[in-house]
C-alpha cells in the first residue's frame, strides 16, 4: 500500500516538474532575451535579483575580470559590491 502511494507521489512530482519546465519562459534581465524551457543554472543564471542568459554573464565575467584587475586587491565585499554596480549598469543599458 504504501509502495503505492509512494509511486503515486512520484508521478505526481514528476508531472508537476515537467509542466513547471514547460511553462517556464525567462527574459534575461540584461538583454531582455526569451529564454525558453528556463533552467537555473543550465540555461540561465541568476545573480543578486537579475535572470542572465549564458552570453550576458560572460560578459559580467569579463567586465568583473577588467574591473578587478584595475583596483587591486579585491576584497570579496569588493567583488560583492562591484558585481551589484556592474550588473545594475548592464540591466539599464536597454
Ligand atoms: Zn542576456
Amino acid at each position: 500500500m504504501d509502495s503505492v502511494l509512494d509511486i503515486l507521489g512520484l508521478l505526481r512530482y514528476t508531472w508537476q516538474r515537467e509542466k513547471e519546465r514547460k511553462m517556464t519562459v525567462i527574459y534575461c534581465d540584461v538583454c531582455k532575451k526569451e529564454i525558453s524551457e528556463a533552467r537555473k543554472d543550465i540555461n540561465y543564471v541568476t545573480y543578486l535579483d537579475k535572470d542572465l542568459c549564458l552570453t550576458c554573464e560572460e560578459k559580467l565575467r569579463v567586465s568583473l575580470k577588467q574591473h578587478a584587475a584595475a583596483r587591486r586587491p579585491m576584497l570579496f565585499k569588493d567583488y560583492q559590491d562591484s558585481l551589484g554596480k556592474i550588473l545594475s549598469k548592464m540591466c539599464a543599458h536597454r
